[in-house]
Parts: structure tokens; sequence; C-alpha cells
């Protein structure tokens, strides 16, 4: 292979590690937001837990005061009960007295769930502080990890584009001119091995006489694409 041609490719890898790491630079910010809606998410989770928690400790302090205040007029009902003189209206209290009771007994078990509700809210905070805790360790490390890659590939960049640089004086002037067009198209390598005629870009098949120059050891343009081609068989 010529040495017009090998300088180009040495000059083309330098390039596309440079496109590369371009492309793994530009994910970066959405893998870090990602991570962050990840640990929002449990963030949210804790705020909830804490919330529900707060809820139903205000429920069963609610619930006792109920119970405490339904207490207190069965209290009332029974004292009054002892100086009522008339049948009906001691038939009246005695009924108001069930119905007191019957709060009483009804505001109680209603005390006994939330007793199970707020042992249910407990365990529920502790899993989300827990998994608060773990998600946040685990995404402050990724974000550690994705700020000192993006460190790494800018610094990388800087200095393979120092190298391209340096590597482009060696090659071709008209050579370079098309390479870089087709560079800055950012898809494919702009060089490319011709087999068998066909384009290592396009796959098409290419006239006999591109083949016939590149089997010279020319470097040709693709018939199709206008991708730069060698025969990498060629003296
Ligand atoms: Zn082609």
């Amino acid at each position: 292979m010529r040495q017009a041609i090998k300088d180009l490719l040495i000059l083309q890898a330098e390039d596309l590690r440079i496109r590369d790491l371009k492309t793994r630079f530009a994910s970066i910010p959405g893998e870090r937001a990602a991570l962050v809606a990840e640990f929002d998410v449990v963030r949210k989770g804790l705020e909830k837990a804490k919330q529900d928690k707060l809820k139903v400790e205000q429920a069963a302090k609610q619930q006792a005061a109920a119970t405490k205040s339904a207490q207190e007029t069965l209290q009332a009902l029974m004292i009054k009960s002892t100086s009522v003189k008339k049948i009906n209206e001691y038939n009246a209290i005695l009924a108001e007295i069930e119905t007191a009771k019957k709060n009483i007994s009804d505001s109680e078990t209603r005390e006994i769930e939330l007793i199970d509700e707020q042992e249910a809210a407990d365990k529920a905070l502790v899993k989300a502080e827990r998994s608060y805790k773990a998600v946040g360790r685990t995404v402050q490390a990724e974000v550690r990890e994705l700020d000192a890659l993006k460190a790494a590939i800018v610094k990388e960049i800087v200095e393979r584009e120092k190298r391209s640089e340096e590597l482009a004086k060696n090659v071709v002037p008209s050579y370079l001119e098309s390479y870089r067009r087709l560079l800055a198209r950012g898809k494919g390598s702009p060089v490319g091995p011709i087999r068998n005629g066909s384009c290592a870009n396009c796959n098409l098949m290419n006239s006999p006489e591109t083949i016939l120059d590149a089997k010279n050891g020319k470097l040709v343009s693709c018939n199709n694409c206008s991708f730069l081609l060698y025969d990498p068989d060629a003296e």
C-alpha cells in the first residue's frame, strides 16, 4: 500500500477515535439525568412514607380523643340516669347509654386497627429509608464516576485533536480535502477498503476502471457514495 494512503489511514484512526469519544461525551448528560431521576423516585418515596406515618399517627390521636369523649358522654348519662324520675325519660336515657356504649366500642375497634396501620407505616418508613440510603450511595458513586469520565474524555479529546492536527500534515492535501468533507458527515469511515469491487461503506459494486485504479494502488472514490477506497492487496 502506498505511504500516502497509510498516512491517511493513520489520521483516520485518530479522528474516528475522537468521534467515538465525542459520542460518548454527548451521552453523559442523559445518563446523569437518568441517575438523578432514579434517586428522585426513592427520595419522593421516603417523603411519602414520612407523611403516611404522620397521618396515621394523627388519626390515632384523634381516635383516642374520640374514645375519651364517648366515655365522658357515657359517664354523664350514667349520672343523669340516677336522678331521672319519669319512666319514659329513664328509657330515653337508657337508649342514649346504649348508643354511647356502641360509640365507645366502635371507636376502640378503630383504635386497634390504627395500631396495625401505625406498625405498617413504621415498616414502610424503615424500608423507604433503607432504599433511599442504598440508591443514594449508588447514584452518588455513579454520578462521580460519570463526572470523572467526562473530565477524562475532554482531556483525551484535546490530546488527540492535537495529534490529529500533526498527523494531517503528513497527508496529501487533495486527499485531506475529500477526507475531511466525508468525515464531517459524522457517519461511517471516510476511507475504507474495496473488496472484490465492493465499497466498504455502501457495499455497492464499482466500475471496472475504479477497481483497476485501486488495484494499481490509487486512492479512489466510490462510484456510488463517493467514500474513499483503497485496495488492501495493491502493491
Ligand atoms: Zn460506496
